[in-house]
């Protein structure tokens, strides 16, 4: 029989390590569970410069991530590297089932994040981060005065266009069709903002440059033909922003929690509909996904854990 923790946590991201941390702080046994490296999206990206009291020259993800990591092992939250292949949440003990071993705990935290969704284009991984970006709240600052191009129609890719106006020089939406999906009052606003371009019926397919981005191919879905984009000469580079749409990762969990497009839904204290589950960081239903309100998210579902174990 394996061990029953308290609560076990599904994600090494800045809310499963934020939950860890006030876990371990509240004497829960804790297990934190995550298939790969720690930190989720931020494991990926250079600069953070937008997490209160970050003002550490040359901060990185990882370096962020790393502090996060060695403060929820001094709490005591243990750590296992594993990828969970079944989960069954119904009973008082919760049970995982993973590649390696089965898990079991009075409570779950599920902090597995989403991904934004790839460009697709030729070369993208090389160059994210170094001119391709899917946060523009993260990144816009770093683009101030440069050209900036979107990929996508929705929502997300117009409202993002006209955030990043107040920093670029001048931004571009390449989307696939000759209208956006955008909501129509969206849509409005970019058409009548003067630093906002359009490339419609257009795909990017390959994207290149030295160390930073400069260079991309971009495809008319009608004609076929080929576009070569350059930056600037005096620029020397270009940003490329990629809003559309985004994988939350909750396979595992599908008609057993209610979700909303894939996300999970909680209350403001990230209970789930099952009792003793919770759900913390980008995986949930919310209005912004940064480290900074991951981080409170996980702090939030600790404590709520700790009320359940307590109270069970
Ligand atoms: P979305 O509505 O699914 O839009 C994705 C966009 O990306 C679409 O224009 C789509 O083109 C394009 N696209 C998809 N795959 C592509 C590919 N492989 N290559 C090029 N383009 C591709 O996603 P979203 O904008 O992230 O919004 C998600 C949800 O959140 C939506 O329900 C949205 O209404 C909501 N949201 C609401 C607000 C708001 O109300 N203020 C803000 C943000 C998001 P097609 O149009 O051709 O399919």
């Amino acid at each position: 029989m394996s061990k029953v923790y308290d609560v076990i946590i599904l994600g090494g991201g800045p809310a499963g390590l934020t939950a860890g941390l006030y876990a371990g702080r509240s004497r829960l046994s804790t297990l934190i569970i995550e298939k790969g490296q720690d930190g989720g999206q931020i494991a990926i990206t250079d600069e953070i410069e937008n997490y209160p009291g970050q003002m550490v020259e040359g901060e990185s993800g990882p370096s962020l991530i790393a502090r996060m990591t060695e403060q929820a092992k001094k709490f005591g939250a243990e750590r296992c590297s594993d990828v969970i292949k079944s989960v069954d949440l119904s009973g008082d003990v919760k049970k995982l089932v993973g590649t390696k071993g089965e898990y079991e705990a009075k409570c779950v935290i599920i902090a597995t994040g989403a991904f934004p969704k790839p460009i697709g284009c030729e070369n993208e991984g090389k160059f994210t981060g170094k001119g391709i970006s899917f946060c523009a709240t993260c990144d816009a600052a770093f683009f101030e005065d440069f050209e900036v191009y979107v990929v996508g129609g929705g929502d997300s890719a117009v409202e993002e266009a006209m955030y990043l106006t107040k920093f670029a020089r001048k931004v571009t939406i390449i989307h696939r069709r000759d209208e956006l999906r955008a909501a129509k009052s969206i849509q409005e606003k970019a058409f009548a903002n003067p630093k906002i371009a359009f490339m419609w019926d257009s795909v990017v397919v390959k994207v290149d440059g030295d160390e930073l981005l400069s260079t991309m191919t971009v495809k008319n879905t009608k004609t076929g033909e080929l576009t070569e984009v350059k930056a600037d000469e005096d620029d020397g580079l270009f940003g490329l922003f990629g809003f559309i749409g985004y994988n939350p990762n909750s396979q595992l969990f599908e008609g057993m929690l209610d979700m909303e497009h894939g996300y999970i839904k909680t209350d403001d204290n990230m209970h789930t509909s099952i009792p003793g589950v919770f759900a913390a960081g980008d995986i949930r239903v919310k209005s912004l996904r940064q480290v900074v309100t991951a981080a409170a998210d996980g702090a939030i579902a600790a404590m709520q854990a700790e009320h359940y174990v307590s109270n069970h």
